[in-house]
C-alpha cells in the first residue's frame, strides 16, 4: 500500500525557508504553498463554458518572503538560480527578462490594476516540486503563490474569484496564454480529500468527497513536452469559437449533439470534431461529478476512456507518449487494478491520470513504467497522490 503522510510538505518548507535565508541573510516573514492540480475529466473545455473536476496534488509551489523596506521584489527561484529578478514596484511592470519572472510580474500588475499600486517593496523564494511543463500547472501554482504572498504583504485577502482571474489574467498578458480558468481555481479552493466540480460558465465552484481508501491517484508524467504546444492551444481555442458561430450559439452549454449533428455540413470537418470533442466532454464531465458524489467511483473509468479517446482523435491533443501512457494503463486493466485513466492538462506531452485500486496501486504504476519504457526508451515520472488543500498562507 501506497503511504501518504506530510514528509514530504515538511520538508519542502524547511529547505525554502533555509535557502531563503542563506539567500537574503535574513528569516522570511511568510511562507506561501500553493498546490498543482490534475485534472480528472473535463479538458479543453474550461474556455468553452464547460465544467471541469480537477483536484490539488502534493506537489507545491513554496514561496518564503519577507518586506525589504525598499520599492522593489528581489526574486529568486531555485529552478534558475542563475536568473534572479529585480522587479521595481512603483511604475508599471512590464514583461522582459529573466522569462520566468513574467508569472510574479503580470501578477504585481493585476493589483496595480485594482489599485493597490505601489506595493511594498519584499523578498522572496520560490521553491518548486512541480515538475515544469508536464500539463501540472506549475504556472498557475506560482501566479496562485506569488498572489498570496502580496496579501500577506498588504495585510489583505482579496475575494478568491478575483484573485483567481487576477493571476488567469497574469498568464494571459505577461506568459501569452490564453488559458481558461481552472488551474488558478484548483490551486486556491481546492479541499483535502475532495474534489472541485467548477462550472466555468457560472464560475461556480462546488467540492465533491473524494476521500476513498480503496483507490489511488496515479499520475504519469511521460517526460516530454512538444514544442508546437503553445500556438496549438490558442489554435483549438479559435476552432471551437468559430464552431460555436457557425452553430449560432452564446454558450456551448446551448448546444446538443443533435443541433451539432445537424450543422455538420455547415463546418470542415476539424472545426466539427473539436466541436464534437466539446459537447461530448461537457457531457462526461457531468456525469463523472454525479457518479463520483454518489461514490461510485468505478464508472468513471469508461467516461475516461471516452475523454482519451476523443482528445486524441476529435480534438487531437495528445501524442505518441501520451497515447502509450494510456495504452499501458489500460492494458492493465481492471483485473490488475486500473479503474480509469486518461491524457490530462492541455497534452502535446505532460501527464497522464490513472485511477486505480489502492492495494494493486504500486503494482500498476511498476507496471506502467515497464511498458512505457519499453516503447519510448524514456524513464517516466510516476507518482501517486491524494486530493489536498489549497493554498496557505502562513505567518512564521
Ligand atoms: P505548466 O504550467 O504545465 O507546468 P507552463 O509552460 O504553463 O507549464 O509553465 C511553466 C513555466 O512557469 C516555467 O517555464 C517557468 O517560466 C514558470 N515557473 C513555474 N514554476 C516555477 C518556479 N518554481 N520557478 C520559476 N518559474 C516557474
Ligand atoms: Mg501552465
Amino acid at each position: 500500500m501506497i503511504e501518504h503522510n506530510h514528509k514530504a510538505y515538511t520538508a519542502q518548507k524547511k529547505a525554502v525557508i533555509k535557502e531563503f535565508e542563506e539567500h537574503f541573510g535574513l528569516a522570511p516573514f511568510w511562507l506561501v504553498a500553493a498546490p498543482s492540480r490534475v485534472n480528472l475529466i473535463g479538458e479543453h473545455i474550461d474556455y468553452c463554458d464547460g465544467f471541469v473536476l480537477p483536484l490539488a496534488i502534493n506537489r507545491y509551489v513554496m514561496i518564503a518572503a519577507a518586506p525589504n523596506g525598499t520599492s522593489q521584489a528581489n526574486l529568486l527561484s531555485t529552478l534558475f538560480p542563475d536568473e534572479p529578478a529585480t522587479v521595481p514596484l512603483d511604475e508599471p511592470p512590464e514583461a522582459g527578462e529573466p522569462y520566468w519572472a513574467n508569472y510574479i510580474r503580470g501578477v504585481f500588475d493585476g493589483f496595480r490594476e485594482k489599485g493597490f499600486w505601489p506595493l511594498p517593496g519584499f523578498d522572496a523564494l520560490v521553491h518548486s516540486t512541480i515538475p515544469l511543463g508536464a500539463g501540472l500547472s506549475s504556472s498557475a501554482a506560482i501566479e496562485v503563490a506569488a498572489a498570496t504572498v502580496v496579501e500577506g504583504l498588504l495585510g489583505i485577502d482579496i475575494n478568491p474569484k478575483n484573485k483567481a482571474r487576477l493571476c488567469q489574467r497574469a498568464e494571459h498578458k505577461f506568459a501569452g496564454v490564453p488559458c481558461g480558468i481552472m488551474d488558478q481555481f484548483a490551486s486556491i479552493f481546492a479541499e483535502k480529500d475532495h474534489l472541485t466540480l467548477i462550472d466555468c460558465r457560472s464560475e461556480e465552484v462546488q467540492s465533491i468527497p473524494f476521500a476513498d481508501d480503496s483507490v489511488e491517484i496515479i499520475i504519469a508524467d511521460t517526460q516530454v513536452q512538444h514544442e508546437l504546444s503553445d500556438g496549438s492551444y490558442s489554435n483549438r481555442r479559435k476552432q471551437t469559437e468559430i464552431a460555436l458561430s457557425i452553430l449560432g450559439k452564446k454558450s456551448w452549454r446551448e448546444v446538443s449533439m443533435e443541433e451539432l449533428e445537424a450543422a455538420k455540413n455547415e463546418m470542415s470537418d476539424v472545426v466539427f470534431r473539436r466541436a464534437r470533442h466539446v459537447v461530448s466532454e461537457i457531457d462526461r464531465t457531468q456525469k463523472a461529478a454525479m457518479a463520483l458524489a454518489r461514490g461510485k467511483t468505478h464508472e468513471v473509468g469508461e467516461l475516461m476512456a471516452a475523454s482519451h479517446r476523443s482528445l486524441r482523435d476529435d480534438f487531437e491533443v495528445s501524442c505518441r507518449e501520451l497515447d502509450i501512457m494510456v495504452d499501458a494503463a489500460w492494458a492493465i486493466g481492471q483485473e490488475g487494478g486500473v479503474l480509469g485513466s486518461r491524457m490530462t492538462g492541455g497534452g502535446f506531452g505532460g501527464s497522464t491520470v490513472t485511477i486505480a485500486r489502492a492495494d494493486k496501486a504500486e503494482a500498476v504504476m511498476d507496471e506502467m513504467s515497464r511498458r512505457y519504457k519499453e516503447e519510448t526508451g524514456i524513464e517516466p515520472h510516476i507518482f501517486a497522490t491524494r486530493a489536498v488543500d489549497g493554498v496557505r498562507l502562513e505567518e512564521l
